[in-house]
Parts: structure tokens; C-alpha cells; sequence
């Protein structure tokens, strides 16, 4: 079978290859916590669900607009205004269906044969993987621990060559928690002055999810970075939604219609009940996503707490999103991934999973009960006691 090369560089995410196998064993009768796939473990709040309901009864039945519902770009607008003190023009807001289209769509549009883009080792596992299927050579950059896993400015600026068309930023950050400080944003801004020709991907999807009075800071507060940013957030996260596939993205001026006509080419539109339940998501109650995001932090430091007790076990305190990249000594990660689960019916993901920087660490998700979170770490630390 003959199949287009770029077929070949195309990676995947193994946190869902772990949710599967998580489920199988589960069906079988075995105790399973899943502390591997990021995705809140609460429902979505049920004024939402309401809405999408009463679409539907309303009759919203057929496409939509391909950038999504005008009054929902605007609610979008209004949403980031209020939170970031910048103002979008809701004509440059896409609804799209969850934040992967987005990355894909960067990822068409500026990479391809001859051009680098730049994202974070470790980091989510997509973004290599779309780098490379556009024909990109896809370059990571690297977080480390020794700077909380945050955005090390000098590290990205090093590896800006003519040849770079993108540079993915996600704050906090998927897989560690990690978040970008105002003083290493403001010298990228800086640096980047000498590189016209590199757009910036700033995934926000974990935007509302911050700890200890943090809050979010995006690339777009920079005037010198604004033209030139393509913003990523959604519902997944804020608001426990990440079945309902509806996320959005803001774009260059140079580069929305591109985005119009590869949502025209790829999906058509989002479909109007979901985007009803985004609009009621964004006007409506924000309390639960206050609520949960307190549920995170808490369980953060329980598990954080716990993790220190255990040997051979030891984490970076994670700022926002609700994972922590934790480090393994003397066992391989994908080896902790599967016997982990398989033994002991833990489910975490492999820190190679995002990246040649994730190696010795695997990702353990908050997204759990309190109670399920640490029942998984007496487990984990019972089940390194058995291993050599
Ligand atoms: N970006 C990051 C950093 C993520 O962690 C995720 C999901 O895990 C996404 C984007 C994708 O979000 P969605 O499920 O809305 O496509």
C-alpha cells in the first residue's frame, strides 16, 4: 500500500492508548484509578448541559457560520477581554471543535518542507507530532526542573534559526504544571524582535486552571508579540467539557482566512449545540470552574505531600493545570507506565510519552478524587517496594 510519506511522521498520544487499556482491565473487574488522562473528573455544570438541550429543542439543527456563532466569538471576546485587558476582533475568533484543530491548523499553514517549528521537550505530545506530519522539521526546546518547568527564554531564543516559522507556547503546561513568568515572557518578546518571520502558538487551554494566586498571563498582553500570536483556549478544561469537542482559537489578521478555508476543508463547522452550551458556559455561572480549580490545588498538595514520603518518587510543584511530572529513579518510565497499571492498577503515562526531556518521570493526573489520588500513590509507593 502506497501511502502519502508524511503518514510516517505522524505520532499519537499515548494517554489515550492508556485510557483504553485502562477501561479493558476495568471491565474486567480490576480496581483501576486513572490518574493518566487529563481530563476533569467532574461533570459538566448542568446549566450548560440545559442549554445544548434547549438548542437542540429550539430547532439548531444545521451549520453554522465555519468561524462559529457571532454571538459566541463575541462572548468569547468579551471573556478574554475581561481576564487579559486585551481586545479581539471576534471577525480573527474561530470556534473549532476542542484545541487539537488548532495546533493542526498552525501546523499546515507555517510549517512544511523547509521550515522548523519550536515547541516544548516536555511538552504536549501533538505538537511534535503535527510539526513533523506538515513536513517540518519539528524542534524541541527545553523546560527543565531546575526552572519549575517554566519557559526559559534563552533556551527558545538559541533555537530560532531563518528557517523557523513557529514557536508553540503552553502555560501552564501539559505534562508538569509549569508556568511561563512575566520576566521570561517579556525577554522572549524581546529576543523575538530579530525574528520577523516566526509566529507564536500560545496554548491556553489550561488558562483558568492556576494555583496559588497565579494568574494567567498571555503572550498577547505584549503589543510587540499581539500580530503575530495565534491564540488556543477552549472549554475542555475550564469547564469540563472535554467530550463535547468545542474549543477556539484567535488569529493573525495575515492568517484568519486561511484558518475560515481550512475549517471549511476539515469540519464546516461546530456543531450549534455545542456552541450554545459554550455561550451559556462563558455568560453563566463561573463558580464551578472556581470550584474545581480549588479541587485541584487541594489535591495538589495532598498528592505533592505524599510524594515527598515516597523514595524513590520526587516532583516540581506544579503552578496550574492539574498534572506533575514525577520522577522515577532506577526504573525506566514506560516500564512504571505498564507495570504500574497492569500490577497495580495505577494508570499514569510515560514521560517519553511528551518528549525526550520526560525520560525517568511519568505524569500523574489530579483529575481523581482526593481520596482515588492517594489511594494510587500507596499503591505506586507499595508496588516500587516489590520492584528491585
Ligand atoms: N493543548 C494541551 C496542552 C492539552 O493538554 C490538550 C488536551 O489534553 C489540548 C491542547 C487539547 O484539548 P482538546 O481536548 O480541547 O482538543
Amino acid at each position: 500500500m502506497e501511502l502519502n510519506p508524511l503518514m510516517a511522521k505522524l505520532g499519537t498520544e499515548s494517554a489515550f492508548t492508556v485510557l483504553n487499556r485502562a477501561a479493558f482491565l476495568a471491565a474486567q473487574g480490576k480496581g483501576i484509578i486513572n490518574l493518566g488522562i487529563g481530563q476533569p473528573d467532574f461533570p459538566t455544570p448542568p446549566h450548560i448541559v440545559e442549554a445544548a438541550v434547549k438548542a437542540l429543542r429550539d430547532g439548531h439543527h444545521g451549520y453554522t457560520a465555519a468561524k462559529g456563532l457571532p454571538q459566541l466569538r463575541e462572548a468569547v471576546a468579551a471573556d478574554f477581554e475581561a481576564r487579559n485587558g486585551v481586545s479581539l476582533d471576534p471577525e480573527r475568533l474561530m470556534i473549532m471543535p476542542g484545541g487539537k484543530p488548532t495546533i493542526a491548523f498552525a501546523m499546515l499553514m507555517l510549517g512544511g518542507a523547509g521550515h522548523e517549528i519550536l515547541y516544548p521537550d516536555p511538552g504536549f505530545p501533538i505538537y511534535g507530532s503535527m510539526a513533523a506530519f506538515s513536513g517540518a522539521q519539528a524542534v524541541p526546546y527545553a523546560l527543565t526542573a531546575g526552572k519549575s518547568f517554566g519557559l526559559d527564554a534563552e533556551a527558545v531564543l538559541e533555537k530560532m534559526r531563518p528557517a523557523t516559522r513557529l514557536l508553540v507556547l503552553n502555560s501552564p503546561g501539559n505534562p508538569t504544571g509549569g508556568v511561563t513568568s512575566a520576566q521570561e515572557l517579556e525577554k522572549l518578546a524581546n529576543g523575538l524582535q530579530a525574528w520577523p518571520d516566526v509566529w507564536v502558538l500560545s496554548d491556553e487551554i489550561y488558562s483558568r486552571l492556576y494555583f496559588d494566586g497565579l494568574t494567567h498571563l498571555s503572550p498577547m498582553t505584549f503589543e510587540t508579540l499581539r500580530a503575530r500570536t495565534i491564540v488556543l483556549d477552549g472549554w475542555s478544561k475550564t469547564y469540563a467539557m472535554t467530550g463535547w469537542r468545542l474549543g477556539w482559537s484567535y488569529w493573525p489578521q495575515e492568517l484568519i482566512d486561511l484558518a475560515e478555508r481550512l475549517a471549511i476543508n476539515v469540519h464546516s463547522c461546530v456543531s450549534a449545540t455545542t456552541q450554545f452550551a459554550g455561550l451559556a458556559a462563558l455568560e453563566g455561572d463561573q463558580s464551578p470552574v472556581l470550584a474545581m480549580c480549588t479541587a485541584f490545588e487541594a489535591r495538589r498538595n495532598a498528592a505533592l505531600a505524599r510524594i515527598a514520603q515516597i523514595d524513590r518518587l520526587s516532583t516540581v510543584q506544579p503552578k496550574g493545570a492539574f498534572y506533575a511530572l514525577v520522577k522515577v529513579d532506577g526504573l525506566t518510565c514506560e516500564d512504571v507506565q505498564n507495570r504500574l497499571l497492569e500490577e497495580a492498577g495505577v494508570a499514569t503515562i510515560a514521560g517519553t510519552s511528551f518528549g525526550a526531556a520526560g525520560v525517568g518521570h511519568i505524569r500523574m493526573s489530579f483529575a481523581n478524587s482526593q481520596a482515588n489520588v492517594l489511594e494510587a500513590l500507596d499503591r505506586t509507593e507499595s508496588w516500587l517496594g516489590s520492584v528491585a
